[in-house]
């Protein structure tokens, strides 16, 4: 049926850090582009409800087009590198994400306004920048949770999610961070319901 409801509630601005990919038992493999900078890279634009459930891979008759973002594919590299093996040009990646989750949020945004979104988001949450700010860095450090999302809720104004992973010592370590975004993709809201943390109450900051 045609349909131009939204469908979900919000969306999920989610940036993962590239040391806590990397150090894991599963390894990682930089992209053909060489070793990402050391920044949080994006992971996605996920639509989301507010029960925590979430729609995925909305729209088969939309598969991902490269040529539809080929202006925006070098600060893709940049910003939104892609660490899984084996190496590849974030391509791969990028379909992923936008098959699972772009498709589902089709009505508000077509593809090059998907990616453009996220790449402005990125631009306006320098979370590295943030938690530097408040003595929290990539040094392999343990830092306590609420230390972090004090500092993003601080500069932000909104509390944001964090995720861990274990890396190959079974440390419990800082993986993804999450903040939460309206329907239109632009501004950052309080987060109506939050992904499970899987964290301890200290954890590592790892290098990178
Ligand atoms: P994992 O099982 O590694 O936490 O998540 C696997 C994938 O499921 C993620 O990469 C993402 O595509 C999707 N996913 C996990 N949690 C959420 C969530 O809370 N909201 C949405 N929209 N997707 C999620
Ligand atoms: P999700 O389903 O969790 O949104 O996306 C995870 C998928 O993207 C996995 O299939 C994973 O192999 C692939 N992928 C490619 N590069 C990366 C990366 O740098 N980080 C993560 N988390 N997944 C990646
Ligand atoms: P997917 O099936 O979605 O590719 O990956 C499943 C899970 O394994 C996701 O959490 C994804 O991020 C992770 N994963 C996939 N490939 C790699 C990899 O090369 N290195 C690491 N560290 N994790 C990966």
């Amino acid at each position: 049926a045609v349909s131009t409801a939204r469908d979900f509630d919000f969306f999920y601005f989610v940036q993962q850090w590239p040391g806590s990919y990397c150090d894991t038992r599963r390894s990682c493999c930089y992209p053909k582009t060489g070793k990402p900078a050391a920044d949080f890279g994006i992971h996605g634009l996920w639509p989301n409800n507010k029960d925590g459930s979430y729609p995925s891979n909305c729209d088969p008759d939309s598969p991902y087009d490269r040529s539809k973002i080929r202006d925006l594919i070098p600060t893709m590299q940049a910003k939104w590198p892609t660490l899984a093996c084996p190496s590849g040009d974030g391509s791969d990646f990028w379909e992923h994400e936008w098959e699972k989750h772009g498709t589902c949020s089709e009505s508000i945004l077509d593809q090059h306004s998907y990616f453009q979104a996220a790449l402005n988001l990125k631009k306006r949450a320098d979370l590295l920048g943030i938690l530097r700010g408040a003595g929290i860095e990539p040094d392999g450090g343990f830092y306590s949770v609420d230390s972090i999302t004090g500092a993003i809720r601080d500069a932000t104004g909104f509390t944001p999610g964090v995720e861990c992973n274990v890396d190959e010592s079974s440390n419990s370590q800082l993986y993804q961070i999450y903040l939460c975004v309206d329907t239109n993709a632009r501004d950052l809201i309080e987060c109506p319901v939050y992904p499970r943390s899987k964290c301890s109450s200290r954890i590592e900051f790892p290098t990178f």
